[in-house]
């Protein structure tokens, strides 16, 4: 096992300095394609696996980018053409046995951050820092990849001994939930049976892993445009029509949302851009929020009463808009099954010294995008936190994380995946 910790170690590493924001992973997306195929893996890319009418959240220079970047560093044009300008990449192994279907879902995508350029940065110290200036691996999803690759890997060598066929799936775009919902739409996991899934670090230390963690916030991602029409402040203000006034009334009322009574609601507006000139009636806003609740359905009551408050507001100001969905996530229902096989295998890794049964989470995460759509067809899913030391918060530029974990998550994913393949059908 040790060997597999240095492994991972060294695909970490090799991730790690190379992050790419979401939907611009090409060169992520081409190591994971090369290494799937490496271990037997057929690999499917691009509109294979993801649904292109439901991705939302991009930006096209940002993918030009990144396709450039990719060729930069000598990513094959074969590759780059079953991509498509989409990211993402499937891997999938048959045992040609009867027997189940087990996914296991991986998050490749790095944040919008600049990494510390200082001795006392691990990653820094080391080297194997961003060479991506202004993105880096300030979430631990590096360490996500090299686990699954590493599966990857421990499934080739061991396929003899396993049945039923295994889905790697490698997701873009988690960092503002914006890319399980397009792979869940494309119906790559409704055959199904098992999906798994994990964060680490986030909520649990080294040593503790966190089984059924609860409160995730079901969310969507907002941007709403408001078109208005310009005129000259002084000479003719009645005949425009202002798109910020609309934006800053629709601001103040959607924080004043009254509260629903069944738990837990949240709104924000993050981003509120409009205007050029003092002289000029400002002919478009363009406004960017989000809502979460603890429950799928007070999400959606939040998400009702802000397209009442935007209509409401645009109509008194007579102006346009458009309200849409940049990502989305449900909250979480861990199955049962999984939940209590999760609790027994972990007596079998030794690296795990404090499992805790509940701990809140807190925040929202669109693996939940996928569990659902499994449950949904008759499959069975968990999420679950493999704890790790961190040096600082998530999505910090001096963030980074206990490099031992990632053995101890691959452990806990290789005796999941040994007792739901082994199981009597
Ligand atoms: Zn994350």
């Amino acid at each position: 096992m040790n060997n597999y910790l240095e492994s991972l170690i060294l695909l970490r590493r090799a991730l790690h300095s190379q992050p790419e924001s979401g939907w611009t992973e090409f060169l992520t997306t081409a190591f994971i394609a090369e290494k799937l195929q490496e271990y037997g893996f057929s690999i499917f890319l691009g509109e294979d696996i993801v649904a292109r009418e439901f991705i939302s959240g991009t930006d096209n220079e940002g993918i030009e980018k990144g396709i450039l970047r990719a060729q930069q560093k000598g990513v094959s044009s074969t590759l780059l053409k079953q991509m498509n300008g989409v990211t993402g990449c499937m891997g999938v192994l048959e045992t040609h046995r009867p027997g189940k279907t087990i996914a296991l879902r991986f998050d490749i995508d790095a944040v919008d951050v600049s990494e510390l350029a200082t001795s006392e940065h691990f990653p820094f110290r080391e080297g194997f820092h961003s060479r991506n200036p202004g993105c880096m691996h300030a979430c631990g999803h590096d360490g996500h990849t090299a686990v699954g690759l590493m599966l990857a890997q421990w499934l080739y060598e061991n396929k003899a001994s396993l049945t039923g066929s295994f889905k790697l799936i490698f997701q873009p775009a988690e960092e503002g939930t914006r890319g399980a919902k397009p792979m869940a739409e494309k119906g790559i996991v409704d055959d199904v049976d098992y999906l798994l899934c994990a964060h680490l670090s986030f909520i649990a230390s080294s040593g503790e892993l966190v089984i059924d963690p609860q409160q995730f916030l079901s969310t969507k991602k907002l941007k709403v445009i408001f078109n208005g029409k310009s005129a000259h402040a002084g000479a003719q203000p009645h005949l425009g029509r202002n798109a910020l006034a609309a934006a800053c009334q629709a601001t103040m009322q959607l924080l004043a949302i009254p509260r629903h009574g069944s738990g837990i609601s949240r709104i924000n507006i993050g981003a509120l851009h409009s205007g050029q000139a003092s002289n000029v009636i400002p002919d478009r806003a363009e406004m960017k929020l989000e809502v979460r609740g603890e429950t799928d359905e007070i999400n959606d009551y939040m998400f009702q009463q802000v397209k009442n408050i935007i209509a409401g507001c645009s109509l008194s100001y007579q102006v346009e808009y458009n309200i849409s969905t940049e990502g989305q996530a449900n909250s979480l229902l861990n199955d049962e099954e999984l939940i209590k096989l999760l609790g027994k295998v972990i007596n079998d890794v030794p690296e795990i010294t404090s499992p805790v049964q509940h701990r809140l989470f807190g925040g929202s995460e669109d693996a939940t995008v996928l569990i659902k759509r499994v449950q949904q067809k008759g499959g069975k899913g968990i999420y679950f936190i493999v704890g790790a030391d961190r040096t600082s918060g998530h999505h910090q530029s001096d963030f980074d994380f206990d490099e031992k974990m990632m053995l101890t998550m691959f452990k806990v994913y290789c005796q999941m995946i040994m007792h739901l393949s082994n199981q009597q059908h």
